[in-house]
């Protein structure tokens, strides 16, 4: 199989939001009027970001689950994307459910994959999404205020217990580790949450690189600091029966939870509650903005700590 018979035959879906999806040089679309486009792109590299053992139709979900968690964390809608994919060989028996895996996730949320580019390589997936919102409306990472509570949806922790348990540090019973499993393989984007939570959070980020590392995005770029309440993080059962230094450890610092993080003014946490609902997703508040910089937890005794607001760093 060719190339452009591969693409033929996975990739290209009819297109009827895009006024041109793929097959020319450019896709083409309209934004409507008063919307600004929100892009941005995401990249997972076979060893770096996902592990061979995944199935290829869970690679396909969270190669876009990924990018569509960036649209919900700026409160987008999500329209459009395009896939730039490096195949290491034509082999349908692994293109054929990534892209299963991949439209079953772009169907949910009316999105179209209008271009991309492919080429064989190592295995590597690059998404690049688009989405609209209001002019001026998108949650940025920037507007926390001292006083604002911090909340998280969700729970963190689990993909991170599942990447313990392929690395051999921990043993699971089959059932939980398929649990696990299933967070890190198939994260959930809140792209819901996202836009119920325009005009109500005062900043947001969604949660790849651990809890600690995305706060600490919203605090330097806020100019505030945090008190972080640790008994509150929502969690799994299979991860609170983990010793408490692995459970803190993936709370903390897990990474590819896709959460969304973000603040909003204490008299609006009954607002907060009700757009979660309307998601049909938790909401916890975690802990609260404060004035002083850094970051500081409570802990299950009552002791505070002062912790590095710094999470995983590709090439620290
Ligand atoms: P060009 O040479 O102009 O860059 P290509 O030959 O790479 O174009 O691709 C041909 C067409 O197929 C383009 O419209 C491109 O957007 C589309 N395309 C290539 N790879 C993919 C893919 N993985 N998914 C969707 N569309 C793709
Ligand atoms: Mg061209």
């Amino acid at each position: 199989m060719g190339e452009f018979e591969l693409i033929e035959r996975h990739f290209v879906r009819p297109t009827p939001r895009a006024a041109l999806g793929p097959g020319d040089d450019c896709a083409l679309f309209t934004v409507a009027a008063g919307q600004q486009l929100a892009v941005s792109s995401d990249m997972l590299v076979e060893g770096r970001h996902f592990l061979s053992t995944v199935p290829p139709a869970r690679l396909g979900h969270k190669a876009l689950a990924v990018n569509l968690s960036d649209l919900a964390a700026c409160g987008a809608e999500p329209l459009a994307f395009t896939l730039a994919l490096a195949l290491p060989r034509a082999d349908e028996a692994f293109v054929a459910p990534l892209a299963q895996g991949l439209f079953a996730l772009a169907d949910r949320h009316g999105i179209e994959l209008v271009g991309g580019d492919t080429t064989a390589g190592p295995l590597n997936l690059c998404i690049t999404v688009m989405g609209q919102v209001p002019a001026g409306q998108a949650l940025l990472r920037s507007g926390a205020r001292p006083g604002d509570q911090l909340w998280i949806s969700g729970r963190l922790g689990d993909a991170r217990l599942a990447l313990e348990v392929f690395r051999g540090q921990v043993a699971l019973a089959a059932p939980d580790f398929e649990a696990v499993r299933l967070a890190m393989e198939c994260p959930e984007p809140r792209v819901a949450l996202g836009l119920a939570l325009r005009g109500l959070a005062s900043s947001a980020i969604d949660v790849s690189d651990g809890l600690l590392g995305d706060l600490g995005h919203i605090l330097r770029r806020s100019r505030v600091g945090a008190r972080l309440h640790l008994p509150a993080l929502p969690c799994s059962a299979v991860l609170a029966a983990q010793p408490r230094p692995l459970q803190h450890e993936c709370l903390l610092r897990g990474g590819d939870d896709y959460e969304l993080l973000f603040t909003a003014p204490a008299s609006r946490a009954a607002a907060v509650r009700e757009a979660g609902a309307r998601a049909a997703v938790a909401v916890t508040p975690i802990g609260v903005v404060t004035a002083e910089p850094g970051l500081c937890a409570v802990d299950e005794d009552g002791r505070e700590q002062v912790l590095p607001a710094r999470g995983f760093d590709h090439f620290a």
